[in-house]
């Protein structure tokens, strides 16, 4: 049984200078990068454990779960970000408490979180979900229907249309990892061709982010690598 939170300094480290490494290959800054720590099925603990670390940005995907933690941990200066799949009735939560949505792809939930985001909150900064594939098991809007969606998140007031996100089918070669991530930078940059002034590509997990960040990913979501395998899902 892995015991991740023994050894978390050592991963977090590891991490981080993988990613620069990975980063430096394609000409940037390791600080155009940032470390997403997707903590969903790990305890609070956890949490201020790699919040000791220094990393500040955390990823939740199952709501009842991520409010618990929020709440336990609000006095820690962190970023939290929803990455899970989003159900309608499900969205004022989110709205009220997180600061990013990685997995919008469709209209009805990107009206509803920006008529509940808190008038006195930043606006909600929004990645859509492109779904490269076409596969049926996971989210994410058709690239043919990317440009009109994002015209329409990019209108509602609350929000803020920061770019595209995805979960591409598993892949071990780098070279075909690379194709896919190279799918959604190309769909951004055509968005930006266009005026869309898209500044994010959240990419990349445990066993891919490498490849993400050489085709321009900037934020990768990464949960196993930094804590070890995820207890099973009651
Ligand atoms: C769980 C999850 C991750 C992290 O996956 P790992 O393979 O554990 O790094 C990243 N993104 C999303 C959307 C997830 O649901």
């Amino acid at each position: 049984m892995l015991r991740a939170s023994q050894n978390l300094p050592e991963r977090v480290q590891e991490l981080r200078e993988r990613i620069a490494a990975a980063a430096a290959r394609s000409g940037r800054t390791a600080s155009s990068v940032t470390l997403l720590a997707v903590s969903k099925a790990q305890p609070a603990e956890r949490v201020c454990a790699a919040a000791a670390q220094g990393v500040r940005d955390f990823g939740e995907s199952y709501l009842d779960e991520a409010l618990g933690k929020l709440a336990a941990l609000e006095d820690l200066p962190l970023t939290w970000h929803f990455v899970g799949r989003m159900q309608a009735n499900k969205t004022r939560p989110v709205a009220e408490r997180f600061a990013w949505v990685h997995g919008v792809d469709r209209l009805r939930i990107a009206e509803r979180l920006s008529a509940q985001r808190p008038f006195h909150a930043p606006a909600l900064n929004i990645c859509i979900q492109v779904n490269l594939a076409g596969e049926a098991s996971k989210g994410g809007v058709p690239p043919a229907e990317l440009p009109a969606l994002a015209a329409q998140v990019a209108a509602l007031p609350r929000l803020r249309l920061r770019g595209l996100m995805c979960i591409p089918p598993e892949e071990t070669e780098p070279a075909r990892q690379r194709q896919w991530f190279a799918k959604l930078r190309r769909l951004e940059e055509q968005l930006n061709a266009g005026g869309a002034g898209l500044d994010t590509l959240s990419m990349g997990m445990s066993e891919d982010f490498e490849s993400a960040i050489l085709e321009g990913a900037s934020i990768v979501r990464i949960g196993t690598a930094l804590f070890g395998q995820r207890p099973a899902k009651a």
